[in-house]
């Protein structure tokens, strides 16, 4: 079958693996490069946010874990964690299928994946070319006027523009870079009032965060970089010295829950939030049953 799948982010590329690595015939259309996407600003620890949680969301981040420990892929490691929660809040159910759980009120530790995410989007727009996909740099005005029997809108922000679903909305993320003084866990704080997260990658450290309902614009604030600094060092004291390398800025395609359906020849598969590099292999396994 001839498919075009529009986005080129963790969502589009993982889709078109998993379509062309079943023999379809297919074709990416992507405004941006992998390394320019929301995909490519990820810390990229494999757990779902809290507000995520759904049968379907745990199915998918086992599914996705799952993968990306199999992958062998450069970007990829398997790492020990601390995922700090409010006291009274209960151990979601996706935690139970992850090797070695330890628990206590306020605390999970558990060994996961942490993707660094631009030399894996990289990778793994590599491997879609190898499988036989092309890649069309482009902007897709509307889904119903490509030249394919199927379309896969994986286009993230734009999947909402392009269905016409007023409910996925940008929530601005700010992190910033340190050099990684050989971190060996991750860290993730959600029982702050402002979360915050350390997550290693071997040359660098992913420090952030925020959470901006609403932003527009990509452009890292030299004073929020200061804040993620500071509070990312009282964190963990070993990034006292480590050099600042850089800042970015993504925009999560924020919905109500994650929208993957099939609607005609149409199949929608976007608004993952803040866990699209967690859930992408999941949804891309039902992306291909729904195909
Ligand atoms: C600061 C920050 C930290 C995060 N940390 C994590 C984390 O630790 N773990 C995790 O699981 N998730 C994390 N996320 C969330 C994750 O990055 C997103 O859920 C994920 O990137 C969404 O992927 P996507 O492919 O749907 O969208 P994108 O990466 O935005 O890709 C969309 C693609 O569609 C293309 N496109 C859009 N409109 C059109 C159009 N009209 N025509 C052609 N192409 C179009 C774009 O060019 C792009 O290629 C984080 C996000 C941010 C911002």
């Amino acid at each position: 079958m001839r498919i075009s799948v529009v986005g080129g982010g963790v969502i589009g590329l993982s889709c078109a693996h998993r379509l062309a690595g079943a023999g379809h015939d297919v074709t990416v259309l992507t405004e941006a490069r992998p390394e320019e996407t929301t995909s490519a600003v990820a810390g990229g620890v494999l757990f779902p946010p809290p507000a995520a949680n759904s049968g379907r969301v745990d199915r998918w981040t086992v599914a996705s874990v799952r993968e990306y420990r199999s992958l062998g892929a450069p970007g990829v490691r398997v790492i020990r964690g601390t995922y700090f929660v409010p006291r009274e809040a209960p151990v979601p159910s996706w935690a139970f299928s992850m090797p070695d759980l330890d628990h206590e009120p306020g605390r999970l530790t558990f060994t996961t994946a942490v993707i660094d995410t631009p030399v894996y989007l990289a990778w793994l727009a590599g491997r879609v070319a190898a499988l036989g996909a092309r890649t069309e740099f482009r902007t897709v005005a509307r889904l119903d006027d490509l030249d394919a029997d199927l379309v896969v809108n994986a286009a993230g922000l734009g999947g909402g523009r392009l269905a016409g679903d007023s409910t996925v909305v940008p929530v601005g993320g700010h992190v910033v870079h340190l050099a990684d003084p050989g971190l060996t866990e991750w860290i993730v704080d959600s029982s702050s009032p402002v979360p915050r997260h350390v997550i290693p990658h071997g040359r660098h450290v992913v420090c952030g965060g925020t959470q901006e309902p609403g932003r527009a614009d990509v452009t890292p604030d030299p004073g929020v970089t200061a804040d993620i600094v500071r509070r990312c060092r009282e964190l963990v004291p070993e990034l006292a010295d480590a050099p600042v390398l850089g800042a970015k800025v993504g925009l999560r395609p924020f919905r109500p829950e994650v929208r993957l359906d099939r609607e005609g020849d149409v199949v929608h598969c976007y608004g993952h939030g803040g866990a699209g590099i967690t859930l992408a292999w999941g949804c891309a396994d039902d992306v291909l049953s729904l195909v």
